[in-house]
């Protein structure tokens, strides 16, 4: 077990920036950058690992309970966390993998989780009051933290990752699912991008990409977690790469991440990663960028899932 301190020692924070130079056509006319979150842990997920770092502050959790499904990176995170630290941790799976635990739950298995496997009606009701209550009671001491771990702290520790960025960028690119990455980025920006005289300069923006079929509902998942903000920087998401849907990964994908694995010293997988980077390489060739952009592309991690 480790205290706080010596855990977050295990971190590397904050995370690497990198120039990435592909032979893609189009990137000889921007400068790329990717911000290696996959590279602050091993284990952990880069932007779980964010969304839950103001969970751990000094007052620790008694003990933890979320929810995610049998191969969630945000479980993963959380269930390693939570064994590091000494906090008891309760995982509410969606389905019953008994028979074959997934790589992911195998590990939560080994970290001591309790795990819990619901059917999909059960799970459904994750976020309504009176199951959250029934929970509050089996699990007194627990704070619950909602699935993904996005809720309103998890923006703060995107914050934090904005703000490690020093250099100056036009645009920064990440893959969305449950919109609390790219909110947090859309708040950081905010303040960075700031106001001169009356004017808002949006002079940062964000690009979503969708790794689900969600056109519409991602962006009211994204406005949501945001304040009603009166200078909101300019952001939109990209619905043309989920390749058919959360998780789906026909061929081409696959050998874009092969290919890609092979040629670059970082990896990618495609559930997150591959589809915002085929989303850049595809943007790029479009002529989407004007010349001389700098562009951050946000490494989420997750290569744990790709098991
Ligand atoms: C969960 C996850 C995302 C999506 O983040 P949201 O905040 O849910 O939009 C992106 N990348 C990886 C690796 C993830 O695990």
């Amino acid at each position: 077990m480790l205290s706080l301190d010596e855990f977050k020692t295990s971190l590397t924070l904050p995370s690497p920036l990198i120039p990435f130079k592909p032979n893609w056509e189009g990137a000889d006319k921007v400068l790329l950058y990717v911000k290696r979150d996959d590279a602050i842990h091993p284990v952990m997920s880069g932007n779980k690992w964010r969304k839950l770092s103001h969970v751990f502050t000094s007052s620790l959790p008694k003990a933890v309970v979320s929810f995610g499904g049998g191969f969630s990176n945000h479980l993963h995170a959380l269930g390693f966390a939570c064994y590091q630290l000494g906090i008891p941790f309760t995982a509410i799976i969606r389905g019953d993998y008994s028979a074959a635990p997934s790589p992911m739950i195998k590990d939560l298995m080994q970290w001591n989780s309790c795990i819990e496997y619901v059917n999909r009606v059960t799970y459904k009701k994750r976020g309504d009051s009176a199951y959250l209550n029934e929970l509050k009671l089996r699990f007194p001491d627990a704070v619950i933290i909602p699935e993904g771990g996005s809720q309103a702290l998890a923006l703060r520790g995107m914050r934090d990752m904005v703000d490690e960025i020093e250099i100056d960028f036009d645009f920064i690119v990440t893959p969305v699912a449950s919109g609390a990455t790219l909110a947090g980025i859309v708040s950081a920006l905010n303040k960075r991008n700031g106001k001169v005289g009356t004017d808002f300069r949006s002079i940062h923006k964000a690009i979503g990409i969708g790794v689900l079929k969600g056109e519409g509902y991602l962006e009211g998942l994204v406005e949501q977690f945001l304040p009603a903000f009166q200078y909101q920087t300019s952001w939109h998401i990209e619905h043309s790469y989920h390749f058919g849907g959360y998780a789906k990964a026909p061929s081409e994908l696959q050998t874009f991440c092969n290919d890609f694995n092979n040629a670059f010293e970082l990896d990618i997988e495609p559930v997150y990663s591959g589809k915002a980077f085929w989303a850049v390489k595809d943007m790029l060739a479009k002529g989407v960028f004007e010349d001389g952009s700098r562009i951050v592309v946000l490494h989420t991690g997750g290569l744990q899932g790709a098991r």
